[in-house]
């Protein structure tokens, strides 16, 4: 028998571990907002009550085996959490079309935690300090493994992308009187500039404001009106830029 190499082990590992993690996220998603205990989540059918047992907390595959209904009362069970856990399948694979071995379970890491923030985000209008902060200091720390240029852009990056998006802020609460963009939104930034370097950031700024109008324009078809009072929260766009940037532009980081 051939021997497995520790690429492949770890590739494997990221794409067996996404599912749970995606469990994980979901929940904490839903619950950190409401200040609620991570892990006591998910016990019970919304409908009957029934405490879920093992067979049901399975990720995906108890959903797909049950039909997306639940076992004692046949009542729908929500898709969100499956929904959350197949999308942090997909980007560990999609991360895995460019990356592989400890680059790779770096991007899933780089992913699922922009996935977790994207959900707060569409909850709550919120993207905590908690997860922010982490995020772009793990992006500081893998460029300065680079070595002392990259950690150099990455820094740049970081504060640059903070200014510039605190700066719109600034600016729309001058003109408009109200608050357009928030400060999360500018440390989400600061996490793409650490990220994919300064050199980076107008592509990331790009890409999320282009997804952000394609979503209005849909929207606006939908409704058959455009509506820009409307809030959307802007940090899952963002994500969805720095996401592109760093697996097809040129990642400092990695
Ligand atoms: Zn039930």
């Amino acid at each position: 028998m051939a021997p497995i190499d520790q690429t492949s082990i770890m590739t494997g590992t990221a794409l067996l571990v996404a599912p749970f993690i995606g469990s994980f996220l979901a929940t904490a998603a839903l619950r950190l907002p409401a200040a609620q205990p991570i892990v006591r989540a998910r016990s019970a059918c919304p409908q009957c009550g029934t405490q879920l047992g093992p067979r049901d907390l399975v990720p995906l595959l108890s959903w797909v085996a049950l039909r997306g209904r639940c076992r004692h009362c046949s009542g729908a069970i929500p898709s969100y959490y499956p929904g959350v856990e197949l999308a942090a399948l997909a980007i560990a694979v999609w991360a895995a079309t460019v990356f592989s071995g400890g680059p790779l379970l770096v991007a899933a890491g780089l992913g699922w935690g922009l996935l977790l923030l994207s959900l707060i985000d569409r909850h709550s209008f919120w993207l905590p300090d908690l997860f922010t902060m982490p995020l772009a200091a793990a992006g500081l720390i893998c460029a300065a493994l680079q070595g002392g240029d990259t950690l150099i852009a990455s820094a740049l990056g970081a504060a640059l992308g903070y200014a510039m998006l605190a700066g719109v802020a600034w600016f729309y609460r001058r003109v408009r009187g109200r608050e357009g963009l928030g400060l999360g939104d500018a440390k989400l930034m600061a996490v793409a500039g650490a990220w994919v370097g300064w050199q980076g950031l107008p592509m990331v700024l790009l890409a999320g404001s282009v997804a952000a109008l394609a979503v209005v324009a849909v929207m606006a078809l939908r409704r058959g009106r455009l509506d820009w009072q409307a809030p959307l929260p802007f940090g899952p766009f963002l994500a969805v830029g720095l996401w592109l940037v760093f697996l097809y532009g040129q990642p400092v980081a990695l």
